[in-house]
């Protein structure tokens, strides 16, 4: 009987790809994807810790399934459960301790291993194993040589770095993905020419800092006697996976304004593939919180920056990330936001009410974290600031014929498809079935803050990939 894995997988685009390595990993060994816990030989739960409540929500979900292994153990069926990513980096041992029926924890370093440890874990009972930091062997630090279970045909995630450097004061991710590691420029785009030749034509550049991609190439390469400039390698590495055969769009996450520099803006307008939208995380507008948050920007730092991309990039999208109630935050820093928010024009945004997520700096701040009914308030008066921007250039788009991506059947309407723009909006329109990846031009008809309705013109291209119908055994 074939052996079926359910992947869950919580929190932010680094753990989608990750869960793509290990699911890749366990096709390999014979198992095929099922959605259904009651069929599940293994259940892999692929953890955040940055997002409210990560730690509730992993042992809630340890609960439910020591029920089922139980169940299961009484009809002689085994169910393994690992549990990877950021809060097992961060939890380690305390997850066994705290749910002995798990049978493997793995980190952030050590994805690669994740089948070995479930064959070791049946021979040898329950392990923990946390790599302290990233494999020197670039193989095992960024696995693009395992085998993965992407998502999807005709858009991928190519990890260029893992870690980072800075010290934001709510992050707990230098702590758990350690320092920034950039993977060769050469490695990257052979990868991404593979993906291409496979039918990929939308790529995502991942990083937690993308834009300081490749200093610390630089720095060794310096260190061994190059003359070279230290300085980042991003917008080489822009030009470079755009211009591959068949890369129609390039998009990335995620930058930090402070290392922001006009090179990377260049590439962006001067590559055709990448995409006029950058998501830049503001996080708050009060250069004392930003201060205290050591973020290295102040709020006119990140209007001009974003007044130099809008300069630069035609039609430009810019989203962002703001939290609100961040310790010590006043009504006066908080009108600095909205102040900020409004002037910057964004086109979308995720909004954050400040959660202390413990081993950060701020979740020590607790004589300053804020009154919850205000920051609730502050979070209202944000949104409104936000949707208000969003509407705005949503409207400013109605009558123009936008180039989509069908990503499938609107979830509410078999009879409507949905699309992304190269701005990264959702579009629904009306229209016969179209094959998942075509590409189509869509003429905008209305708008809401959150979406484009539209009308299709023409299909422009088919998509390149073949569609895997997979034959599950009976
Ligand atoms: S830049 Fe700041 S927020 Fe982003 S991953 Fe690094 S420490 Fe976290």
């Amino acid at each position: 009987m074939t052996k079926r894995y359910l992947m869950r997988t919580y929190g932010c685009q680094m753990n989608e790809h990750d869960s793509e390595r290990i699911a890749g990993l366990l096709e390999a060994d014979g198992y095929s994807a099922t959605s259904d816990e009651a069929d599940a030989d293994v259940v892999v739960l692929n953890t955040c810790c940055i997002r409210e409540n990560a730690d509730n929500k992993l042992y809630g979900a340890l609960g439910n399934l020591k029920v089922l292994k139980e169940q299961k153990k009484e009809q002689n069926q085994d169910l393994q459960i690992v549990v990877g990513g950021c809060l097992a980096q961060k939890d380690r041992d305390l997850i066994q301790q705290r749910a002995g029926h798990v049978d493997v924890v793995l980190g952030t370093h050590n994805v690669h291993r994740a089948a070995e440890l479930m064959s070791e874990a049946k021979l040898n009972g329950p392990i923990t194993e946390i790599w302290e930091e990233a494999a020197l062997d670039e193989a095992e630090a960024f696995p693009s040589a395992l085998p993965v279970k992407r998502n999807s045909d005709y858009s991928a995630w190519l990890t260029i770095q893992i870690g980072c450097d800075n010290s934001c004061a709510f992050c707990i991710v230098p702590s758990v993905r350690g320092v920034e590691i950039s993977r060769p420029v050469s490695d990257i785009v052979d990868e991404a020419r593979r993906l291409a030749d496979s039918g990929v034509s939308e790529i995502t550049l991942l990083g937690q800092n993308v834009n300081s991609y490749g200093r610390d190439l630089a720095l060794a390469a310096r260190k061994s006697g190059e003359q070279v400039r230290v300085r980042p390698m991003f917008a080489q590495l822009l030009r470079e996976v755009g211009s591959l055969d068949g890369i129609e769009r390039v998009r990335f996450t995620s930058p930090h304004p402070k290392d922001m520099t006009p090179d990377v803006y260049e590439a962006m307008a001067e590559t055709p593939a990448c995409v006029p939208h950058l998501h830049f995380p503001l996080q708050a507008g009060s250069d004392r919180v930003l201060k205290r948050m050591h973020r290295g920007y102040t709020g006119e730092r990140f209007l001009e920056k974003i007044e130099q991309a809008r300069e630069t990039i035609d039609d430009l999208a810019v989203t962002t990330d703001i939290i609100v109630g961040f310790p010590g935050e006043t009504e006066e820093d908080f009108v600095r936001t909205l102040e900020v928010a409004a002037a910057a024009e964004f086109d979308s945004a995720y909004t954050f009410v400040f959660s202390p997520r413990p081993g950060t700096e701020a979740a020590e701040m607790v004589d300053d974290f804020c009154d919850p009914d205000e920051v609730h308030e502050r979070y209202e008066r944000l949104r409104t600031v936000i949707r208000r921007s969003a509407l705005m250039k949503h409207q400013a788009r109605v009558g123009r014929t936008e180039e989509v991506i069908v990503e499938g059947p609107s979830k509410k309407d078999l009879a409507v498809l949905t699309g992304r723009t190269v701005h990264n909006k959702l579009i629904h329109f009306p229209s016969d079935p179209l094959k998942i990846g075509t590409f189509a031009n869509v003429t905008v008809t209305e708008a809401s803050y959150q979406f484009l309705l539209g009308e299709l013109v023409e299909v422009t291209r088919k998509p390149r990939h073949r569609t895997k119908i997979s034959v599950t055994a009976l």
